[in-house]
């Protein structure tokens, strides 16, 4: 079938939007109709080229909501009309680590994910013949993609897609740091370095978590009255402190911090992070992704009295099983994600939406089909 798609051709060029050819779900599959999706730093990035793992030509977009419309041979779990976010996490329940208890990092299927193919090692995209990588196993910059069954999450269908996408990504990723991979509880002190899509949930992940002091540290002011909004006690400039922001925060928090967070993605902004954390079981975290081969550095002294540093990946989260309840929460009104959806256009604008999040004017754009 023919296809709307935003395609990224080329490292550092725009998104082109053309009609591309999608071949329909083949055995463990699905075609699932993309509603709405929005613009992560991680398509900026892959886009810039410096995604590791990301092959081009390919359709990016990793935070999209949609409806089933079809679906492959042996699919079990849904089924045409349900209304699904697509994974870029897998869950297939059945490999060492779904049965381990102890991580939501699937990687059943990562070898063709991260070669920008279907589980068969083929593509369903392709453009005058000529085969378009996928992306993060999701690419929801097209109003229509295939996607591996172990990669959908069923979701409940009165939730607005045009919000609702923002669960794919930004708001699982920072709500599931604070409460899961972080374990913030209740009384501790914890620092967010990074107030965008992903600090800010953060931020209310901390806020639910029952964190008695948030201190959110970014070089730009005007995240500041958001950032409060959603739960933030103190805020900090780092580009205003520079060398003494570390001693700064340490101050601050009377010691250093319980949990610390580093939702930028600079390897400099991860060792403040951990820097900052108090001594004998200030957790760092890490949920930013590095520039290409960048590398993290820290005299181990850092961590000799008990400091630690983990990461997280989609908030430590299983995107089948704890994506639902998660949507359920933002239909009770216990979190906030219409607040953060600040920009929403149609696909044809989508480098709008890049151009808006490079300068720091938006929060989340959406984008519509
Ligand atoms: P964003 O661009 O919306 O936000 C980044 C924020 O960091 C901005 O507010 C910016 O002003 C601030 N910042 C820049 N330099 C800073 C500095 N030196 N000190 C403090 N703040 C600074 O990006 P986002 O969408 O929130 O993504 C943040 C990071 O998380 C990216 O690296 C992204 O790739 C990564 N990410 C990780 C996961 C995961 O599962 N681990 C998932 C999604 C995104
Ligand atoms: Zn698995």
């Amino acid at each position: 079938m023919r296809v709307k798609a935003a395609i990224a051709f080329e490292a550092g060029r725009p998104l082109e939007i053309d009609e591309v050819d999608l071949e329909g779900p083949k055995a463990g599959e699905v075609l699932v109709e993309i509603k709405a999706t929005g613009v992560c730093h991680t398509d900026a990035l892959a886009l810039a080229g410096g995604n590791a793992t990301t092959r081009l030509p390919a359709i990016l977009g990793h935070e999209g909501a949609g409806v089933v419309v079809e679906v492959g041979r042996d699919v079990r779990s849904v089924k045409p009309g349900d209304h699904v976010i697509p994974l870029y996490v897998p869950e297939c329940r059945e490999c060492e680590n779904c049965l381990s208890g102890r991580t939501n990092v699937c990687w059943s299927i990562r070898k063709t994910r991260d070669l920008g193919v279907m589980p068969d090692g083929t593509s369903r995209f392709s453009i005058r013949g000529r085969p378009l990588h996928h992306f993060m196993g999701t690419s929801t910059f097209a109003n229509f993609t295939v996607i591996p069954e172990i990669a959908v999450a069923k979701i409940r269908p009165d939730a607005p897609f045009k919000t609702v996408c923002y669960l794919g990504c930004g708001v699982p990723t920072g709500i599931g740091a604070a409460i899961h991979s972080g374990g913030v509880r209740p009384g501790d002190r914890v620092v967010v370095f990074g107030l965008g899509g992903i600090g800010l949930n953060v931020i209310q992940g901390a806020r639910i978590a029952g964190a008695d002091m948030i201190v959110g540290v970014d070089i730009n002011e005007r995240k500041r009255d958001l950032a409060t909004r959603l739960g933030m006690t103190h805020f900090v400039n780092a580009a205003e402190l520079k060398d003494r922001l570390v001693p700064h925060l340490i101050e601050l928090s009377g010691g250093g911090a319980d949990v610390a967070f580093e939702s930028v993605g600079q390897t400099e902004v991860m060792r403040q992070a951990l820097e900052c954390c108090r001594v004998g079981w200030g957790t760092c975290v890490v949920i930013g992704v590095e520039h290409g081969k960048e590398e993290m550095s820290f005299r181990p002294t850092l961590v000799r009295y008990g400091r630690v540093v983990k990461g997280s990946y989609f908030g430590g989260l299983k995107g089948r099983t704890q994506l639902p309840g998660l949507v359920d929460w933002y239909m009770d009104g216990k979190i906030k994600v219409d607040e953060l959806v600040t920009h929403v256009m149609p696909i044809e604008r989508i480098n709008e939406a890049f151009d808006l999040m490079r300068s720091g004017a938006s929060i989340r754009s959406v984008v519509t089909f």
